[in-house]
């Protein structure tokens, strides 16, 4: 059923839009859940096209002093329904979700059951339809994730599936990998990998050096990261497949994914926010929040992944948002799952590492999360642009604000940032013309 969506004006807020390079003040009227006309000093009352002359007239929002961006997009979020419905649904990571300023999201398949068949796709998709902003899933490459057996990829690209990926594992098989690739390309669909070679890294808890060491705890090399994305950029350069990494983590990682793309392999790359944020000297607090897969790495890694973002090797900031219940953080560091949530902690570590340290200007850290996700995964989303749907993320620059626990949507209370400060925040957040979150 199409929801009737009344008509929106928003005035006087500053429009960052990527694709079309705005950085002005302008007006933006949203009708019928679309994006209907930017411009300067639009009114009201001239907009109303024939079919809305029957609504009320529009709600006038106004925006000044604040920064109206394209709806952000998250293209790595778990959700743990089905299975765990305890630990995050669709439904609440969607709340989680446009209360950060995401208009959309790419759910991930490690789900019980995971998302690789038609039953459980569509049982993703349907209750995709409630929830507070729009959902995407990225179904398994392989038979429940076991890297034994391919899904039926067609089957699910022409279901609704946005990409593929076994996250949480690599892929061991390069053979499967490669035909994984081969059907990809002919599905024009992105294969999004995680690269680990879980060999050198089973049994490890943080990243390996002087530090685990120290702290006596079990590490996982960076080569661990690094043999398989040198692998996978092999393969995708074999098969001229489209392959995105998830979660780079390693200077060298940076550094073999921007001499692929010189070489002119399909690849493109993201990082998370804990990524950037935090090195290994994080685990010493023995959080176990901070114990992430990759791990944490160091400030050798950080700089190299800036480097990265700014020159465009790494082209895509995403949460990994993978939400735990504390009974199950509360065991010690070794034990403890890997994971952190981030939908809500997103845009303002990228506003208070990236754009306040000057590493990137607000405009290229907001194509990182909208056009170039868009891009990847062939969503016609990630503009501002007369004709597609109103996904807007209205954010207070200025606004001062604490993350504490009580701010948090999600199921889960995983968060290493919690206490942390911030400024800069999502204030209002308008997913297909209507208004899902809105401070007051
Ligand atoms: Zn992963
Ligand atoms: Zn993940």
């Amino acid at each position: 059923m199409m929801v009737k969506r009344g008509a929106i004006l928003i005035k006087n807020g500053r429009v960052i839009d990527p694709s079309s390079k705005a950085n002005t003040v302008l007006d933006i009227y949203i009708e019928g859940g679309k994006f209907s006309k930017i411009g300067k000093n639009l009114k009201a009352s001239r907009l109303r096209s024939k079919a809305s002359a029957t609504e009320r007239g529009a709600k006038v929002l106004d925006a000044g002093g604040k920064i109206v961006l394209p709806g952000l997009i998250d293209m790595h979020t778990h959700l743990r329904e089905p299975g765990r419905e305890d630990v995050e649904t669709i439904l609440s990571g969607s709340i989680a979700a446009v209360h950060g300023g995401f208009t959309s999201i790419c759910c991930m398949p490690n789900t019980t059951p995971p998302i690789d068949d038609a039953s459980t796709l569509n049982f993703v998709l349907e209750k995709a339809r409630y929830a507070h902003c729009n959902v995407y899933p990225i179904a398994a490459i392989t038979k429940e994730r076991k890297g034994e057996t391919l899904s039926e990829m067609a089957e699910l690209k022409s279901l609704g599936a946005v990409g593929f990926s076994d996250d949480g594992k690599n892929i061991k098989d390069s053979l499967l990998m490669r035909r994984a690739m081969e059907y990809s390309l002919m599905l024009n669909v992105p294969i999004i990998n995680h690269c680990e070679d879980e060999s050198l890294s089973v049994g490890g808890n943080m990243n390996e050096g002087y530090t685990s060491t120290v702290l006596g705890l079990p590490g996982i090399p960076k080569e661990s990261e690094e043999i398989m994305v040198a692998r996978d950029l092999s393969l995708a350069e074999l098969t001229g497949a489209k392959l995105h990494i998830c979660h780079v983590s390693t200077k060298r990682s940076v550094e073999l994914i921007r001499e692929a793309k010189r070489r002119g392999v399909k690849v493109t790359c993201e990082v998370t926010p804990h990524h950037f944020t935090l090195t290994e000297e994080a685990v010493k607090s023995f959080n176990t929040n901070t114990k992430v897969n990759p791990p944490l790495r160091t400030k050798e890694d950080i700089k190299a992944i800036e480097k990265g973002l700014k020159d465009g090797t790494i082209d895509v900031i995403a949460s990994d948002h993978a939400p735990h219940l504390s009974t199950e953080k509360e065991f010690e560091y070794g034990t403890a799952p890997s994971g952190m949530i981030g939908l809500q902690t997103t845009l303002p570590l990228v506003m208070k590492q990236l754009v306040e340290r000057k590493i990137l200007t607000l405009s290229e850290a907001v194509a990182k999360l909208t056009l170039n996700p868009a891009k990847i995964l062939n969503l016609k989303k990630g503009q501002i642009k007369a004709g597609y749907d109103a996904d807007l993320t209205i954010i207070d620059p200025k606004k001062q604000w604490q993350f504490t626990s009580e701010e948090i949507q999600s199921l889960s209370k995983n968060s290493p940032f919690i206490g942390w400060e911030f400024k800069g925040k999502a204030v209002c957040t308008i997913v297909g013309g209507k208004i899902e979150f809105e401070e007051d």
